[in-house]
């Protein structure tokens, strides 16, 4: 049984006794009752915000489980950048003429070198089709 159907049980007990409510002790009586009926209530709507409370907590933690995925996805990502398969990028040495695949963390950098020669040198993505435009000029 539930707290209010238990409260509701207890009045209904009390209807059936045909008190006499002029008597103290029946005024003491019925205010008890009174209370036991609010009280229950009371903890019924506090139990069900609670349950609420929880399943919200739940979702927020399912979100935040989400976005803990997502950021240590790209933490690996760039941990195992070698492993995975990353986009190569296909390179010409400027100092041997040898084609070299290599992957965008080298390309970025500022002291790349031809695995072939070994000589060092830079590469201006952005100028790179521009060149080959003018060379075609
Ligand atoms: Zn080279």
């Amino acid at each position: 049984m539930k707290l209010t159907e238990k409260s509701a049980y207890i009045k209904g007990l009390m209807e059936g006794l045909d008190l006499d409510s002029d008597k103290k002790e029946i005024k003491l009586i019925k205010a008890l009752v009174d209370l036991v009926d609010d009280l229950a209530l009371t903890v019924t709507d506090l139990d069900e915000d609670v349950d609420q409370v929880f399943d919200e907590l739940d979702a927020i933690d399912e979100d935040l489980t989400d976005l803990e995925d997502v950021v240590y996805e790209n933490d690996e990502d760039e941990d195992e950048a070698f492993d995975e398969d990353e986009d190569m990028y296909e390179i010409t040495c400027p100092s041997c003429g040898e084609t070299v695949c290599v992957d965008e963390d080298t390309l970025m950098s500022d002291n790349l070198s031809c695995p072939a020669c070994g000589e060092k040198f830079e590469i201006d993505l952005d100028g790179e089709e521009v060149e080959d435009a003018e060379k075609e000029e």
